[in-house]
């Protein structure tokens, strides 16, 4: 259903015909550490996620694993090798 509370024209689950029925009514606007991130939209209300209702918890633990601006590193763990194995399989 189309919110009308603070992000008007959003197609929302929370959104019933008795009105909002997330936690206090209405989603809560973006922290800190959503600058940047693509799903943040503007509205009249204020700048709100797109796609979650509370973005402080999706930062709760880590990183909002939803987020635009963010870039995992992943590290390579080198395996050790086996000397004789690897020798092996060079010969072939
Ligand atoms: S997707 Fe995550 S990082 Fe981006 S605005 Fe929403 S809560 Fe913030």
């Amino acid at each position: 259903m189309l919110c009308d509370t603070v992000k008007e024209g959003i197609n929302c689950s929370f959104m019933s015909k008795k009105g909002c029925t997330f936690n206090q009514g209405a989603c809560h606007p973006i922290i800190d550490k959503c600058e940047g991130c693509d799903k943040i939209k503007e509205f009249p209300s204020g700048r709100y996620c797109t796609i979650f209702p509370e973005p402080a918890i999706k930062w709760k633990s880590g990183h909002c694993n939803m987020a635009t601006h963010v870039k995992i590193v992943v590290q390579e763990v080198k395996t050790k090798l086996n000397p004789l194995k690897a020798s092996k399989r060079a010969s072939r």
